[in-house]
Formats: structure tokens, C-alpha cells, sequence
């Protein structure tokens, strides 16, 4: 069963969370984005300046979603994945996003303790 968020969904989401996973020194935005602005096969997408502490999100639009996948889709892991990187930028920054042992080690991990996280709290 897929969740589909509006962009103004996504915010309540966006606040609920960061106080969860206490990201509140960051001034983070999330915006629902059309396929042709993310990268190819990407869900969701972001960007952070560490000095500063600021970030964006993007979301893929359930518009461009493949057909196959539109009842998986979730958008509210997509962001408590996107919002755990940003716990790991300093080391990612320190790999300059170029060690492949490293991203592969990162995304697994970001996508155990989201699934996690969201199991916990739709319990
Ligand atoms: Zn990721």
C-alpha cells in the first residue's frame, strides 16, 4: 500500500520529523519535482551545504512514477531517508559522494533504519 503526500503534506511531515530525528539546526525545504529534474530512477533526491546547515529535498511527482511501482511508492520514507543523509553529510562530504564502498554502506544503512522508523511509528 503506497503513501502519496501532497507538497504541503510533505512540510507536516518534514517538521514532525526533524524534531524525531533531531535535525532542527538545519533549514530544510522539500518540494514535490518532476521527473526530468532528478536524476534517472531516483525517488527522491538531496542537497545539502553542511557549512551552512541547509538543505532541499526533492520528491518525485507520483506522476512520473513507472506504473509498476505506483502502489509501492511512499513518499514519507522517501523523505526520512533523504532527511537520514543528512546525519552522514559530514562523512559523505569527506568522501567528496566518490567511494562507492562507502554509498553503497550508507544506503544500506539509511534504508534499514527508515523502514525501521517507519514501522515504529505506524504501529
Ligand atoms: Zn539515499
Amino acid at each position: 500500500m503506497g503513501v502519496i503526500l501532497t507538497e504541503e503534506q510533505l512540510r507536516e511531515k518534514l517538521k514532525y520529523w526533524v524534531k524525531i530525528l533531531r535535525l532542527q539546526d538545519w533549514i530544510i525545504e522539500v518540494k514535490i519535482a518532476r521527473g526530468k529534474d532528478m536524476l534517472e530512477n531516483a525517488s527522491a533526491c538531496v542537497n545539502w551545504t553542511l557549512s551552512k546547515k541547509m538543505a532541499s529535498i526533492k520528491v518525485l511527482d507520483p506522476i512520473d512514477y513507472p506504473d509498476d511501482v505506483m502502489g509501492e511508492r511512499d513518499m514519507e520514507n522517501d523523505l526520512v531517508h533523504e532527511l537520514l543523509h543528512l546525519h552522514l553529510a559530514p562523512i559523505n562530504d569527506y568522501f567528496n559522494n566518490n567511494n562507492d564502498f562507502y554509498n553503497t554502506f550508507e544506503e544500506q544503512a539509511i534504508e534499514s533504519i527508515t523502514s525501521g522508523l517507519i514501522a515504529v511509528v505506524r504501529k
